[in-house]
């Protein structure tokens, strides 16, 4: 079971692909000192959501080693993975549920107003009081009834609530207008203070505030500095 206690995430030459003859991180190493924020940014199919998908062993590393806190992934359970990293994905998955099930998901034990302040900070909870079922509301087939901002919304609610030690926000604001974006930026800021964020984007210009940004081509490392000095 993983120990959280800095929050120290380690890339060590990581090789991974999804099919043995396409590799697609072929010998990735960086390094997010605990509580640091760490932007990574590359052009679109470099493998930027295969890193969330790694940290949380949907798939193993097929050479080199993650390590969160000195620990090998290798040797933590999914399940204590899934407890302590949460993901807002470019694209949010939800269960054919109701929303309010989708939002506490992870969180069973959350109250009702716990679940509408996580609400309200993700901007979705107008919208959610608005419907005739409230968040008793059935969302359909992978969230089908709901646009696809609205998805992303209750994903950073649902993150928002989980509350993890270890955060990776994955272009979690691309289904957003530029002004809920940047409201809804301020609230993913404030719950990422003190802990290790990994953020994933595609552009320079949207991670300006990380401590450190790595750049990933060709499934390596080309770059690692501030923003001022890349
Ligand atoms: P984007 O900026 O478009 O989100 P990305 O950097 O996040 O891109 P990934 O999703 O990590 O890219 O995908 C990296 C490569 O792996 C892509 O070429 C993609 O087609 C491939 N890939 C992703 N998921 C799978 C999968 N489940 N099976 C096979 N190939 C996959
Ligand atoms: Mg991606």
């Amino acid at each position: 079971s993983l120990e959280v206690s800095g929050g120290e995430i380690i890339f060590d030459q990581v090789k991974f692909g999804y099919d043995p003859e396409r590799p697609i991180l072929k010998g990735l190493s960086f390094r997010v000192p605990p509580g640091q924020r760490v932007a990574i940014v590359g052009s679109t199919g470099a493998g930027k959501s295969t890193i969330g998908r790694l940290l949380f062993r949907f798939y193993d590393v097929t050479g080199g080693a993650i390590r969160i806190d000195g620990q090998d992934l290798r040797d933590v359970t999914q399940e204590s993975l899934h407890a302590r990293i949460g993901v807002v994905p470019q694209d949010t998955v939800l269960f054919n549920d109701t929303i309010g099930y989708n939002i506490a998901y992870g969180r069973n034990d959350a109250t009702q107003a716990e679940v509408e302040a996580a609400a309200r900070a993700a901007h979705i909870h107008d919208f959610i009081a608005g419907l005739p079922l409230g968040y008793d509301t059935q969302v359909g087939e992978r969230g089908l009834k709901l646009s696809g901002g609205e998805k992303q919304r209750v994903g950073i609610a649902r993150t928002l609530l989980k509350d993890p030690p270890i955060l990776i926000l994955d272009e979690a604001t691309s289904a957003l207008d530029t002004a809920t974006e940047s409201d809804i930026q301020g609230e993913l800021n404030a719950m990422g203070r003190g802990r290790s964020v990994i953020v994933i984007a595609h552009r320079l210009s949207t991670v300006a505030d990380a401590d450190r940004i790595v750049v990933l081509e060709d499934g390596r490392l080309v770059e690692e500095g501030t923003h001022e000095a890349l």
